[in-house]
């Protein structure tokens, strides 16, 4: 779509009044949504307008698509990108959620809770979803974990490096996301105190690992590593820490 249409129907969207039931609906489930301040919360029920209206949500399994499923699904990607132009989306063509507690990967060898594709659908478990909505500060969350493999691929590649703000940014992200992957690794205890383990795996899974810890468990994530911390701010545009 062009930019100069998509912006047009952006704004369309946001000049709609916000259907009364999501505020009520994310004060209830989503208890990330409460911490937020006032301004953040106008503007992630404005974003989730326009993110609900460029991506589809699709129930699947047996699964009856709710407007729960589709606001608390909506809300925990562009929770993302309250920092970021939504844009960072464009490549994510579909959201699949799933009823079973675990989804195989494309093996069929794993099993997971959620999968981003590399052809830019995100499928997730919608038991998985809820648990890590209502646990927000354990530094698990799958929704989030598998947004941040679609924000991943935003540039085309799954690197474990999003679309940075500046081309000057990237050395020093691929040399702090690397120096902390290989700590990760290694088993380094004062990393593993705020990261879970998995993003030790592969470098795509460090960045998603790092980015549950940053929305979740954001002032132990500056205190064990403020570098890495001090990066996924920068390119957040969100600073979690200051808020708890
Ligand atoms: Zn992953």
């Amino acid at each position: 779509m062009f930019a100069w249409w998509r912006a047009r129907r952006r704004n369309r969207i946001r000049e709609r009044p916000i259907p009364a039931t999501w505020r009520p609906l994310l004060q209830a489930e989503a208890p990330f949504f409460r911490e937020l301040s006032a301004d953040r919360q106008a503007q992630l029920l404005s974003d989730l307008a326009v993110f609900l209206d460029e991506h589809g949500i699709v129930a699947a399994g047996g699964l009856e698509l709710t407007e729960e499923i589709r606001v608390l699904v909506g809300a925990s990607a562009v929770r993302l990108t309250l920092g970021l132009d939504l844009d960072h989306y464009q490549r994510l063509t579909e959201v699949v959620v799933y009823p079973y507690e675990v989804i195989l990967d494309a093996d069929h060898e794993r099993e997971l809770l959620g999968v981003a594709h590399r052809h830019g659908t995100v499928v997730l478990s919608w038991p998985a979803v809820q648990r890590g909505l209502r646990r927000p500060h354990d530094g698990h969350d799958t929704a989030v974990h598998e947004f941040a493999h679609a924000l991943d691929l935003a540039d085309g590649s799954f690197d474990g490096a999003p679309a940075l703000r500046a081309s000057d940014h990237y050395r020093s992200w691929a040399h702090v996301l690397g120096e902390h992957f290989a700590r990760l690794q290694q088993g380094d205890p004062a990393l593993l105190a705020v990261l879970r383990p998995y993003g030790g795996t592969e470098p795509p899974e460090m960045f998603a690992v790092a980015t549950e810890a940053f929305f979740e468990r954001p002032a132990a994530l500056r205190r064990k590593a403020p570098e890495l911390y001090a990066e996924l701010q920068r390119f957040y545009g969100q600073d979690p820490a200051a808020t708890r």
